[in-house]
């Protein structure tokens, strides 16, 4: 099974922009970074679209042109644009799911991701609607486009800045993904430490990265990520290779 996941807009195109100035490119960047981790955590492949905070192409055509080329020549099995909404009227909020139209495959997908994140997180249920949008038109799998909230909402920016709340909604779409394909998604996996002399945790994924704490053996952890051997946990990564998972 394998998962594009396209964060909406980059670069010089900030999506829109909410009351206190919060970007929806960043927010969007961060819930895909995060949802991406969950899936592989979960042994789904991942596609991205942009891993950084970059803009294809000079125009917002060129742009939406790539990021399909991208997903149709990864031969994914569906594709998840993530946005966020906005509005002249400050008070709109909710959230919903675009699919392009109502025979897409992705109905069902769209259905499950809406109740989470609308259960989960409290947003108003806006629905699972059909739009044209140029991503989930020319997309050759089902695809869904997710406006995860109101970013021109006072409250609701206030919501998409929280780092922790990115996480919670990434989970929210991953539960979703995961019940319309029969996958139980786990937010994080249980690992030990098995290093006689004690396990460095380091800032980054590599021995490269200053280390911040080290952990003793038979300490209990729980794993977010993985990435090349490497193990994300609560204070930062710890290699692989010294941890048994439990
Ligand atoms: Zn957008």
């Amino acid at each position: 099974m394998k998962i594009c996941i396209d964060a909406g807009h980059g670069g010089g195109d900030t999506g829109a922009v909410g009351p206190t100035f919060l970007k929806e490119k960043d927010v969007n960047l961060k819930v895909a970074l995060f949802l991406g981790d969950i899936l592989k955590l979960n042994g789904i492949e991942v596609v991205f679209t942009r891993t950084t905070d970059t803009r294809f192409g000079n125009t917002s055509n060129e742009s939406l042109s790539r990021r399909v080329k991208i997903a149709n020549e990864s031969g994914s099995d569906y594709f998840i644009s993530i946005h966020c909404n906005s509005a002249e009227n400050r008070s709109a909020n909710g959230t919903e799911v675009f699919i392009y139209n109502e025979r897409s495959k992705a109905k069902d997908m769209a259905e499950k991701i809406l109740n989470q994140i609308v259960n989960t997180m409290g947003f108003r249920d806006r629905g699972v609607k059909t739009a044209n949008f140029y991503v989930i038109k020319y997309t050759t799998m089902p695809a869904c486009l997710i406006e995860i909230a109101f970013i021109s909402n006072p409250n609701e920016e206030k919501i998409l800045a929280d780092e922790k709340n990115q996480r919670k909604i990434a989970l929210c779409i991953a539960k979703g993904i995961g019940e319309a394909l029969g996958i139980n998604i786990v937010e994080y996996k249980k690992g030990k430490v098995n290093a006689k002399a004690g396990l460095n945790v380091r800032k980054g994924p590599s021995t490269q990265y200053p280390i911040v704490k080290v952990l003793k053996y038979g300490e209990e952890i729980k794993i977010y990520a993985i990435e090349d051997g490497w193990y994300k946990i609560d204070d930062g990564w710890v290699y692989g290779q010294y941890v048994d998972l439990v």
